[in-house]
């Protein structure tokens, strides 16, 4: 995996101030990547002591010793880490594209996906936020599909869940986090098909010959 959420990110993450759909992607990423599930752990700990520091200098140094301490032995559990994904797997639940049956990550399982609509190898299902601009997708592409080249008015967040695409920046693993935004052109193919969670918060643009007749379909795909 190559491409993570930025260090900022996941600090607004951890506050607890990021938009449901980012949220989302940021949580279900974290679930396919230990190393920023340590950053975010190491963040939210960090936050944790500084507000005890500042909030309560009547408290005793040794409770917030202990309350270090506890909180860096949460972290540093691996048994618990391990028990905790095991446990999930029990309730685990999967989504059928194109009858393949796809496990999702824990923090996509309880939202509600409104009809899939089809366009040739894409599919796409919109989940419904409520966040004005923001657009929430599942997009799922069969084996051999693309997305004409295209860039984008805002920003397009890609969270790759299964299988593999890729484009002019190179190939893409399950779990990478791919933020885009106007400065980049590109156009996302798949050998073997995938499934990604998309946000994005205004429509993409086709710019290549045939394709700009695809705009006002832009709007369908993200
Ligand atoms: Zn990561």
């Amino acid at each position: 995996m190559r491409h993570h959420p930025t260090h900022e990110l996941m600090s607004v993450f951890a506050s607890g101030e990021l938009p449901a759909s980012l949220s989302i992607a940021v949580a279900a990423h974290l679930e396919l990547c230990r190393d920023c599930q340590t950053t975010v752990d190491r963040i939210t700990q960090q936050a944790a002591q500084q507000e005890f520091t500042t909030s309560s200098t009547s408290y005793q140094q040794d409770h917030e010793d202990d309350f270090a301490d506890m909180i860096a032995q949460i972290t540093q559990d691996d048994a618990l880490f391990d028990a905790q994904i095991y446990s999930d797997k029990a309730v685990e639940q999967t989504i059928e594209f194109k009858g393949q049956h796809y496990t999702l990550p824990r923090a996509l399982q309880s939202l509600v996906l409104q009809k899939p609509q089809k366009l040739g190898k894409l599919t796409r299902s919109r989940i419904d936020l409520q966040e004005g601009s923001l657009k929430t997708s599942l997009l799922h592409i069969e084996p051999g599909g693309s997305v004409p080249m295209h860039t984008h008015k805002g920003f397009e967040l890609t969270l790759l869940l299964d299988g593999e695409f890729e484009d002019q920046m190179g190939k893409y693993q399950i779990g990478d986090f791919i933020w885009l935004t106007g400065e980049h052109e590109h156009t996302p193919t798949t050998t073997t098909g995938c499934l990604c969670f998309t946000v994005s918060n205004d429509a993409l643009q086709f710019t290549q010959g045939i394709s700009k007749l695809l705009n006002p379909i832009g709007q369908f795909i993200y």
